[in-house]
């Protein structure tokens, strides 16, 4: 019997690509999006890709009844939680927002958990780590104070799932902490679609290659770092969603060493934005327009994985280079574009 896996927030950047990986891996996927930071295009690339219209559910996680009909409606045995604000920065400006909608539409999940015995994946962050004090950082490394509501509630999120774990007979929990996702799939039929200035680095970068932007700021050249730029650790976009079905099947296969789990899903390879920008022209073969900018407030300055436990736990390991995924995503950039 084919399981079923409910993916909140489907029809977003990382949801898109990781229900393309659970159906493809043999999973019945159920999407649910309300779209509000998003539109249709992923869903479509999704359902062209795999030649098949997966069921959709439009509803908003933070309406209880409608999570509570969801559940009643589907014969649901994971399910993996996306839909969330993520800017940084409009979260420090309206921390109610964030609050309101990313605690909410979790504990409505986590009502449904407890009630059916539910098997749940968080998407998580390495956010949560703060600026390291070591590096590269494990899952025990220490998770600092947060600098932002977004951060916040990534960190209350993790807690939710860990009690609820502990409390609750039949609940099991993965914490999944992303590094930094980029690029697009391979088939340039779904990718990231920042609404408004993006906030990331790479659809910046690939809206500043396509002219939609005149010039990418990097934010400082000064910083302790072999090229005076920031450090992450950026991880392929398909080679992350390949870990949701890793843990996925971990959990529904009843291989968790634990009840509640924490794996980081990163490459183990620090970046520095300058290299990035180097990469990003070679391999495209163009030149990029961009200047050195004043620091960002609230950039660390160096984070990247150490991703043994993911590799060795789940049998997971990201496998694209950092070239092939910024080629992906200049296709993306080129397709949005009409090129
Ligand atoms: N960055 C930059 N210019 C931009 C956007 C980002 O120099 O327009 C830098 C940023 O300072 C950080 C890195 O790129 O060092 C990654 O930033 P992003 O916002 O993509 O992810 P974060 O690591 O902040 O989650």
């Amino acid at each position: 019997m084919k399981k079923t896996v409910l993916v909140s927030g489907g029809a977003g950047f990382i949801g898109s690509h990781v229900t393309v990986e659970l159906a493809q891996a043999g999973y019945n996927v159920v999407i649910a999006d309300n779209f509000s930071n998003c539109d249709r295009t992923n869903y479509n690339g999704v359902c062209e890709i795999l030649g098949e219209k997966l069921p959709l559910v439009e509803m908003d996680f933070c309406d209880a009844a409608a999570v509570e009909r969801l559940f009643s409606e589907y014969k649901i045995d994971a399910c993996i939680h996306f839909a969330a604000y993520k800017a940084v920065g409009e979260s420090v400006a309206d921390p109610l927002k964030y609050y309101g909608n990313n605690l909410k539409s979790f504990l409505n999940i986590l009502e449904q958990a407890r009630k059916r015995g539910l098997n749940v994946l968080f998407s998580s962050s390495a956010t949560v780590y703060g600026e390291p004090e070591k590096l590269p950082v494990t899952e025990q490394s220490p998770r600092q104070e947060a600098t932002s509501p977004y951060g916040n509630t990534k960190q209350m999120c993790e807690d939710f799932l860990r009690d609820c774990v502990a409390a609750y007979d039949g609940v099991k929990g993965i914490a999944l902490r992303y590094f930094n996702p980029i690029g697009a799939h391979p088939s340039a039929l779904i990718g990231e679609l920042p609404r408004g200035v993006p906030n990331n680095l790479v659809p910046f970068i690939t809206q500043t290659a396509i002219g939609k932007r005149e010039c990418l700021s990097i934010f400082g050249n000064d910083y302790p770092t072999p090229d005076g730029t920031c450090q992450r650790d950026y991880i392929d976009i398909v080679d992350l969603a390949k870990a949701h079905v890793c843990a996925v099947a971990r959990m529904l296969d009843g291989k968790m060493k634990k009840p509640y789990e924490i794996f980081n899903i990163g490459t183990g390879r620090p970046v520095s934005v300058m290299e990035l920008v180097t990469a990003f022209e070679k391999v495209n073969n163009l030149k990029l327009n961009y200047k050195f900018a004043p620091r960002r407030a609230g950039d660390v300055t160096a984070i990247w994985a150490d991703p043994t436990l993911a590799n060795e736990e789940l049998g997971w390991k990201a496998e694209r280079s950092v070239e092939d995924t910024l080629a992906a995503a200049w296709a993306w950039e080129k397709k949005l574009a009409g090129k």
